[in-house]
């Protein structure tokens, strides 16, 4: 293992490199600064009309036009949430309920986070709902096609997301957008993963709703939001209260929504040199990964976040290599979430035609702007051992078994 530097208390420390910006990602300085000061010197209630209340207020509306801003919308169209499962439960539900007298179909996709699917399998299986989910190619795409063909008289949502979180590939959204609009259905997405990391216009995409979260974007977790386009039809999942003009109750999460308004003002302000460092440092680790024999990108070639490769290795399995560059400090994550003990191989692989084992040997990286060409080159350096070794082990590799 590599020792990279000595700490001074004189114990050899390791490099460590963060690749799970798709997980999360850490909190900025300033915006932990102005949460700080959102905690401990503007403390009121939003909802209060003394001056305390009035302060926190000042700065929540501040915060939304911020969020409003990075997604070109008006502030009025913003509700703040605890986060993306919030905003896409609310989406699908809120639309589902507030249209159930024009019908109870929903159009979405293979390859959703698990806050669409699941909502989704509880709207049909508990609330009588019919679900679409349509398929997606070899690179994890949508056809605009398939929404045009699979929207009914019934139908009363369609929701694709902007950009995949496992494999990155970006949806031609602005097309579905457009078929939405000209068959009169509400369309939603869930730009959890495409916000602050890429541009993002809600006019440009035709979209009536859209979801966000703080942790995706240098912010803080248990805070997101919900574009709401003026107009659209939604009723609230939850009651209590009249925060957030009718739509969300509870008292406002101050600090925390203030740390997302920080975080989308910086990620506007910083989003061309984000990108264009994150690709770099994007196009140089697929290359170096894929310098590996027996191994492939998964997702789009071009379509894809600029921050995120997702390799699968012939042979060995995305856990074993996880926990080896783990050992050797680098944080990334694998094509398997492991449920009630089981490995369950990711659904989005399987969606796009991977057998069972390409989706277990799969290995995500997603990098972001702290990464450095240094973090990279360790990665790519130590990458290689790692494989062979497990390879050594594997009884798939000895047979030489094609997959
Ligand atoms: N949607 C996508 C595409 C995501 O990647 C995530 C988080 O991983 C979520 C929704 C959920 O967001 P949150 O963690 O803010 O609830």
């Amino acid at each position: 293992m590599r020792v990279q530097r000595i700490s001074e208390k004189g114990d050899l420390q390791m490099r460590r490199v963060y690749l799970d910006h798709a997980a999360t990602t850490p909190v900025r300085k300033e915006v932990v600064d102005v949460m700080t000061r959102y905690m401990l010197d503007v403390f009121g209630n939003p909802s209060s009309i003394h001056q305390f209340g009035r302060e926190a207020r000042k700065g929540m509306e501040e915060a939304r036009e911020h969020v409003a801003s990075l997604v070109g919308a008006q502030p009025e169209e913003i509700v703040f949430t605890s986060g993306g499962t919030e905003s896409d439960n609310m989406a699908v539900r809120g639309v589902a309920e507030a249209l159930e007298k024009k019908g109870n179909h929903i159009i979405t996709s293979a390859i959703e986070h698990h806050a669409i699917l699941h909502t989704c399998e509880y709207l049909e299986k508990h609330r009588g709902y019919e679900v679409t989910y349509l398929p997606v190619d070899y690179f994890g795409m949508v056809s605009p096609d398939d929404v045009r063909a699979a929207i009914r008289p019934s139908t009363v949502l369609v929701t694709v997301m902007m950009a995949n979180n496992e494999v990155g590939t970006i949806q031609r959204l602005a097309e579905i957008g457009l078929v939405c609009r000209e068959a009169e259905v509400t369309f939603h997405s869930d730009a959890v993963q495409a916000a602050g990391a890429i541009p993002v216009d809600v006019e440009d995409l035709a979209v009536d709703l859209m979801s966000l979260s703080g942790h995706k974007m240098y912010g803080p977790k248990g805070v997101g939001a919900l574009y709401i386009r003026k107009g659209t039809k939604i009723r609230p999942i939850a009651y209590g209260g009249a925060h957030e003009k009718q739509r969300r109750p509870g008292t406002e999460g101050v600090p925390g929504i203030v740390g997302l308004g920080e975080a989308a003002r910086l990620a506007r302000a910083e989003m061309d040199s984000r990108v264009s460092h994150v690709r770099y440092l994007r196009d140089r680790l697929i290359s170096g990964l894929l310098e590996v024999e027996e191994t492939r990108l998964n997702g789009h070639p071009s379509h894809r976040l600029p921050n995120n490769s997702n390799v699968s290795v012939a042979y060995v399995e995305g856990e074993s290599m996880l926990l080896n560059l783990d050992m050797a400090g680098i944080g990334c994550s694998s094509g398997s979430a492991c449920t009630s003990g089981s490995l369950e191989p990711s659904h989005v692989l399987l969606a796009m035609g991977l057998d069972h084992e390409e989706a277990h040997g799969s290995l995500r990286m997603t990098l972001g702007y702290e990464n450095t060409v240094e973090d990279v080159d360790y990665v790519i350096g130590v990458f290689p051992g790692i494989v062979k070794r497990l390879r050594e082990m594997s009884p798939l590799a000895r047979k030489g078994e094609p997959r």
